[in-house]
């Protein structure tokens, strides 16, 4: 029964940049309307271990599951099986992911960006997705922004232009990688509370972040990743309050 399986399962992975292990065995998991929130410090493997959720990267051992499916890689050594072009496609669209650097398109206008994917990628028709595209961007609270360039908007504006073309791929979940730390503190509050609105919305997410009040008020579930594992996690009661390990409580002090 898939339905009733994890959006998002990941076992015992492991992912090596060639001689170098950065992901040592790995487990999350990830049920519809979870908000997990991956912390910990930079080159924990944190960003590496969502771009393997998205096919970004391939991994060497373990598995990562899709609503039940084995998207990718299961298996070991020679038996290791890579995806194809159109789970990959299929995949992508059902885990979007919203970069640190936006990555909009400068020669497109906001609406268009939104627009494209679902259009000349997944092939919709232009009028409905044209509908779905403002209705994402009013959502983010950027509606007027529709027919300007991005370099006309703040980072925060572009950032939720990035994350209503997300939305607009219609996902099973979203994957965040850093979403607010290319902003200056004042314009990253705009892109909390979005993120804030979409966890109230019980969205399936997966954020990576350096901000622990956002990671406090939103997750469901938090991990903390310490060289390629799973130092701790637990709620965020559990995470941010009460005892825990020496790693944990040094990386905590060193984000305040
Ligand atoms: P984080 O997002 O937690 O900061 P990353 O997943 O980006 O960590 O990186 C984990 C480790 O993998 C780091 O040591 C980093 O230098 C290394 N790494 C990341 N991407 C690559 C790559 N494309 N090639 C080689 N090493 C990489
Ligand atoms: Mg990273």
């Amino acid at each position: 029964m898939t339905d009733t399986s994890p959006v998002l399962q990941i076992r015992g992975l492991h992912k090596s940049y060639g001689e170098l292990e950065v992901i040592k065995g790995v487990d999350i998991t990830a049920h519809k309307g979870d908000v997990v929130s991956l912390i910990g410090s930079s080159g924990s493997g944190k960003s590496t271990l969502l771009r393997c959720c998205n096919l970004l990267e391939d991994s060497q051992e373990g598995e990562i599951r899709f609503k039940g499916e084995p998207i990718t890689w299961s298996g070991v050594g020679p038996h290791r099986r890579p995806a194809d072009a159109k789970q990959v496609l299929r995949i992508r669209t059902n885990l979007s992911m919203v970069f640190q650097q936006f990555n909009l398109w400068a020669h497109m206008t906001i609406l268009q960006n939104v627009m494209e994917a679902p259009v000349t990628v997944l092939g919709r028709n232009r009028a409905e997705v044209e509908e779905k595209a403002r209705h994402y961007l009013a959502k983010v609270g950027i509606g007027d922004k529709c027919d300007v360039y991005p370099a006309q908007l703040s980072g925060g504006q572009q950032q939720r232009a990035a994350i209503a073309r997300g939305l607009c791929m219609e996902p099973e979940a979203l994957l965040f990688d850093e979403p607010t730390s290319a902003l200056d503190p004042e314009l990253e509050q705009e892109v909390v509370k979005v993120i804030k609105d979409l966890a109230a919305e019980g969205r399936t997410m997966l954020i990576v972040t350096h901000d622990m009040n956002m990671a406090a008020d939103v997750s469901s579930h938090v991990v903390f990743l310490h060289q390629g594992l799973v130092e701790e996690e637990g709620t965020p009661d559990e995470v941010f309050g009460g005892t825990r390990s020496e790693r944990l409580r040094a990386f905590l002090s060193s984000t305040r």
